[in-house]
């Protein structure tokens, strides 16, 4: 028997894709007993003419594919990636450890880099990235120690990227950095120039009067803040808790991301309760980076594997806060294993986390929830008129589409069908 896979490229602007299956929350149909969205796509040009029930289009003298229940979902977003210290780990073995190693590590490696491999390396990623489908991507940079290059080439690439993919950059610096009224103003002029900042929360003792500052000041200029936060399985690490109190206090109403918050899962369920409600009142949004909590998190030196981090995602999304998932770093001093697919990156989270049927009804942590979450004019809601920007996979169920770490698919973009290859890792 001949494989159906990959169909046949439309040889027209408009054609109408049949019989797929797209996850509920990424359509507005009603999904099939199976759980689905039995949908056809009519796509014109550069966007989406018309979703509908399966059967439901009749486009009589238009090109006309049958996907045979492929799965379809918007191009994904990432909300919380690295570029600066991705594939670093090409160059240097580093000494597996805890987080605070590797903030060490990565800060003596950061002396080898030049403006030319740096170049190399963000693009390598972005190239990476494009070919597993995503439209939007927002990279930390961090901000201690940084070579003054490092800007240049990642606005560099911004720019160079724009129509393909939307990069979204932020400094990052321990908010221990920015306990002087002089450090805050020099740091503010960076954050100014992206228009959001990113905070390293850890186990600061006096994290909410150094917070609060610059809520404050972020909130005068109209700014997000994007936060690591309890990035350990300690659970004295009380940062989520902290970063709820100073949100509420400040009266800020701008978008405060949080990513990691593994202490959660530290905390007895009183506990986690009282502060996810804290944290839901603030409306703090989240984003989980399974792969390198997995990488960091319950280490030891006798090789037995302990308890590992995982943002419990599920108790979060029931609280009815906006989760996401991403890849945090690539193939660095914190994590030496990863890539920029978001669809491998959920399927190692989802059995991390225990998300059941991760593509049917996980999909918006790496689509609509980050796409949200970045503020992008769209959320990635397949709907009549929406950019014809979607990845049809080559699998029918999330059994199917989770069996392959990076699974196959078509990248569909403006309407065009590209079949993409990732980069060598020889051009690294
Ligand atoms: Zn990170």
């Amino acid at each position: 028997m001949n494989g159906f896979w990959p169909p046949t490229a439309p040889g027209s602007p408009r054609y109408l894709l049949r019989n797929l299956r797209i996850p509920p929350d990424l359509c507005g149909l009603k999904p099939a007993a199976n759980g689905w969205c039995q949908a056809d796509v009519l796509i014109n040009g550069r966007h989406i003419e018309t979703v509908s029930q399966a059967g439901e289009i009749t486009a009589e003298n238009t090109a006309c594919i049958d996907a045979d229940n492929s799965i379809l979902i918007s191009a994904p977003v990432d909300c919380h990636t690295h570029l600066d210290k991705a594939h670093v780990a090409a160059f240097q073995d580093f000494p597996a450890g805890d987080l605070l190693g590797a903030i060490d590590a990565m800060a003596a490696q950061k002396k080898t880099w030049t403006q030319e491999t740096l170049t190399r390396r963000v693009e390598f990623s972005l190239r990476s990235a494009y070919a597993f489908g995503l439209r939007a991507l927002r990279s930390h940079v961090d901000y201690d120690n940084a070579p003054e290059f490092v800007w240049q080439v990642l606005d560099d690439a911004a720019l160079r990227w724009r129509d393909r993919i939307a990069l979204q950059l932020l400094p990052l610096v321990n908010i221990s950095a920015l306990a002087e009224p002089q450090d805050r103003r020099a740091y503010y002029q960076r954050a100014q120039h992206y228009g959001r900042l990113g905070l390293f929360l850890y186990d600061q003792p006096d994290m909410e009067a150094l917070l609060t500052p610059v809520f404050q000041h972020a909130k005068t200029q109209g700014w997000d803040i994007d936060l690591h936060v309890d990035e350990g399985l300690d659970p004295t690490l009380d940062g989520l808790d902290t970063v709820a109190r100073v949100t509420l206090a400040t009266g800020f109403t701008g978008t405060v991301l949080c990513s990691h918050c593994v202490a959660l899962n530290s905390y007895d369920a009183v506990r986690r309760e009282r502060v996810i409600a804290h944290a839901r009142k603030a409306g703090l949004d989240f984003v989980s980076l399974p792969v390198t909590n997995l990488y960091l998190q319950g280490r030891n030196s006798n090789g037995v594997p302990q308890t590992r981090g995982m943002m419990p995602v599920r108790a979060l999304k029931e609280a009815g806060a906006m989760v996401s998932m991403g890849a945090d770093n690539v193939q660095d001093g914190f994590c030496a294993f990863g890539d920029f697919d978001p669809m491998a990156v959920l399927n190692i989270g989802a059995q991390v986390g225990h998300l059941d049927n991760p593509a049917r009804d996980w999909a918006a942590l790496i689509t609509c929830n980050p796409a949200r979450t970045m503020g992008l004019e769209w959320d990635g809601v397949i709907r009549d008129g929406a950019p014809a920007d979607l990845v049809l996979f080559a699998a029918r169920t999330s059994g199917e589409l989770s069996s392959r770490i990076t699974p196959e698919r078509i990248v569909i973009r403006e309407g065009n069908w590209l079949v993409l290859k990732a980069p060598d890792f020889r051009e690294l």
